[in-house]
């Protein structure tokens, strides 16, 4: 998934990053840095972004795989 943050609005798109631990890409969902605003925190209690912390710094990773609990 692609985020794309603008205005805290966080737009998802449906290319998702195969994971290097399984090689799948079903549990991938994106991480999402800064400040979580109300519907962010619903979607991550959906499982459906993963919230990364409210500093975003160069390199932290994109993406987390549900299945092997694995950022990268
Ligand atoms: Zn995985």
């Amino acid at each position: 998934m692609i985020t794309q943050p603008t205005n805290n609005q966080h737009q998802v798109s449906e290319i998702r990053k195969t994971c290097p631990a399984c090689r799948q890409s079903d549990q991938v969902i994106p991480i999402i840095y800064g400040y979580p605003g109300k519907a962010l925190m619903i979607k991550a209690d959906l499982g459906i972004v993963k919230l990364g912390g409210c500093c975003y710094e160069k390199g932290q990773p994109q993406w987390h795989c549900k299945r092997d609990s694995k950022a990268f």
